[in-house]
């Protein structure tokens, strides 16, 4: 077992998906999210797929075995073995968070930190398909409600790292990367 393992957190429009893009090269661990591989399956009409669709549509969570069960397998793959993983978009939940520091080692956990009315309006001026405004608003009244006492539970593990997601991108990136070989430096 070697290789980074991170869990990156930050609410809907926050920039977590580019930030997990550049850090997943600079760290050389794959980068794995969980939305990625939920509308993949989707596209490819799996079993997993066809369930996540109606939860998705109506931007709520999947249950968490489910979930897990989709996490538990990539996790066993042989790139995470050798390098590690940077888990975007998982844990979203306190169970979600339990089972994985049960299931496995984490180095250490990033938030990028925007506040809810910044990433909202981000997110109304993008207009992907499913950012109606009644969506964007159930994504981000379930982040609250489910996700920040995830995060709660890697600061109660003395695993967080938080983080200022304002700035330019290069500026998150920096401070993310400062934060992030504070914790793992020599790894
Ligand atoms: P968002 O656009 O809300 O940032 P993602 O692209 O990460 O979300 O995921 C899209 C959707 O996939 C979520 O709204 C949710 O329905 C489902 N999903 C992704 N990850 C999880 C998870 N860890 N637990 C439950 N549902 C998830």
């Amino acid at each position: 077992m070697s290789g980074v393992r991170l869990v990156v957190f930050g609410r809907q429009g926050a920039g977590k998906g580019t930030q997990c893009a550049v850090l997943s090269e600079h760290y050389g661990a794959p980068h794995i999210s969980t939305g990625d591989m939920l509308r993949a399956a989707v596209a490819e009409g799996s079993e997993v797929g066809r369930r996540a669709q109606s939860y998705m549509d109506a931007g709520k969570l999947l249950p968490d075995e489910v979930m897990l069960d989709v996490v538990r397998d990539r996790l066993a793959h042989d790139d995470v073995v050798e390098h590690g993983f940077l888990l975007d978009g998982f844990p979203r939940t306190v169970g979600q968070a339990e089972a994985l520091l049960d299931m496995t080692t984490v180095d250490a956990a990033v938030d990028i930190d925007v506040p809810v009315e910044v990433v909202r309006e981000r997110m109304l001026g993008r207009g992907r398909d499913d950012d109606t405004p009644e969506v964007i608003d159930q994504r981000l009244a379930a982040y609250e409600a489910e996700t920040v006492p995830a995060i709660e539970r890697f600061a109660a593990h003395g695993l967080l790292e938080r983080v200022d997601g304002l700035g330019t991108p290069d500026e998150v990136t920096a401070r993310l990367v400062a934060a992030i070989d504070g914790r793992v430096a020599g790894a």
